[in-house]
């Protein structure tokens, strides 16, 4: 057996979203700290995408690592129906303190896509216990809501589900909301409003889609629309959620309130998997019932499992203190300044700031594709320089850890402008 550590990995292992021929060996790391991850070799990587958008504090945080130690050390874990813990109930009562009064009661899951399975499923029983059969579901045309069944057939079309075509249930797509269409999104939702159980979106911005934003005013007046229309609400925050947009959700963009809300990602502070969806007290009413086929039948075997629920607890900590506030605000500026100081670049197509998040599309010459070619030239260029980008096609993104050094986004910047003259 060889020892080199990539080899071995390529023997055995199956990498996600990875096209496993003529792939780059993966890289082994063995360390994080803060806003970085060391290799096996010793070298430094500038983790600038929060590795998959999870991490908000830096890596192996010790403030989350001794929380979730010590809870270790107590109760690992504990089988969630009939039994609760601490650590659930808490992270429950202080993460709906935070969000839209709207919101009541949790239900936990292991990651983002179930998060959103779980709301789906919740909202289509909603209907059917209530006696009206309302089972089509609106969503957004370049939408990502996870890669599950239920979550892939809610979000777009593409090249990512076109083999599990006629496996996925019938989606009604808008497009995204514009000044120019919002009158006629209005419209087409009013049409079908009768057979709609719910309309499911990422808030503001769409993250897989390449870090597309839109008008938080417009989506208010989608969701008013709805909700007139009892057409409910998921708002899929599993991206937008704690921080990145600049505020703690996506939801203080807005002035209307979702019927539940999906979550994970950042939750734990990107530590451990874990997810929830949030709902209305009169979602969970309408499950309440002497029938016990009202009952909603979906479970994980590690639902809230205390370690993740502590971590997320440890997490909540980290994020409210002034420190992380300010570091927030101050990514924000910095980000805006380098936009503002390259925006006019011939090799940029466009580039859009949200928060936390920067991104930046590539003029390649072609139309902007997952498959460009730029993309593997890029994504070796920045790894070559010490910088873990990871490009959607030819959308360079950046939304580093809350934590990361000025001097640090400065040199992310810095290596943008030069394969900007160089690729
Ligand atoms: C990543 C993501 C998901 C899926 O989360 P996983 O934990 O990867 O399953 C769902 N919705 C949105 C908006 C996401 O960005």
């Amino acid at each position: 057996m060889s020892t080199n550590l990539s080899e071995r990995d390529a023997e055995v292992i199956w990498h996600p979203y990875t096209q496993m021929k003529n792939n780059m060996p993966a890289i082994p790391i063995v360390r994080g700290e803060g806003a970085y991850v060391y290799g096996e070799d010793g070298q430094r990587y500038i983790d600038a995408i929060s590795s998959w958008w999870v991490n908000i504090h830096g890596h192996a945080h010790p403030y989350i690592a001794n929380k979730v130690f010590a809870q270790f050390k107590k109760l690992e874990h504990m089988m969630f129906a009939g039994f609760t813990h601490s650590p659930a109930v808490e992270l429950a009562e202080r993460l709906l303190d935070l969000l839209p009064s709207s919101q009541k009661k949790v239900f936990y899951s292991d990651n983002g896509s179930t998060a959103v399975e779980v709301a789906l499923k919740m909202c289509v029983q909603y209907w059917y216990n209530k006696g009206q059969a309302r089972k089509k579901i609106i969503a957004f045309k370049n939408s990502y809501h996870g890669d599950t069944f239920g979550a892939m057939a809610v979000s777009g079309r593409s090249v990512w589900t076109a083999p599990f075509e006629g496996l996925m249930f019938d989606v009604h797509y808008i497009e995204t909301p514009n000044r120019n269409n919002i009158t006629q999104l209005l419209e087409e939702i009013s049409q079908i409003h009768q057979e709609v159980a719910c309309f499911i979106y990422e808030p503001i911005v769409q993250g897989s889609a390449g870090m597309l934003s839109y008008e938080a005013a417009l989506l208010d007046k989608l969701m008013s629309h709805c909700s007139t229309l009892n057409v409910l609400l998921i708002q899929d925050e599993v991206f937008t959620g704690f921080g990145r947009t600049g505020k703690l959700f996506a939801a203080n963009h807005l002035q209307q309130q979702p019927d539940f809300m999906c979550f994970s990602k950042g939750l734990t502070g990107g530590a451990l998997p874990l997810g929830i969806t949030s709902c209305a007290q009169y979602i969970y009413d309408m499950f309440l019932s002497d029938d016990s086929y009202k009952t909603l039948f979906h479970g994980h075997s590690f639902t809230a499992n205390p370690l993740c629920c502590a971590a997320a607890l440890a997490s909540l900590d980290l994020l409210l203190t002034e420190e992380t506030q300010q570091n927030i605000q101050r990514i924000c500026l910095q980000h805006k300044g380098y936009m503002e100081r390259i925006s006019l670049h011939p090799k940029i197509k466009g580039i859009r700031c949200i928060g936390t998040i920067l991104a930046l599309e590539w003029e390649t010459g072609e139309e902007t594709s997952y498959f460009s070619k730029n993309r593997d030239k890029l994504y070796k260029y920045f790894i070559n320089k010490g910088i873990i980008l990871r490009p959607l096609g030819n959308v360079i993104y950046v939304l580093p850890p809350y934590c990361i050094r000025y001097d640090d986004l400065n040199y992310i910047y810095d290596v943008i402008s030069s394969a900007l003259e160089k690729i």
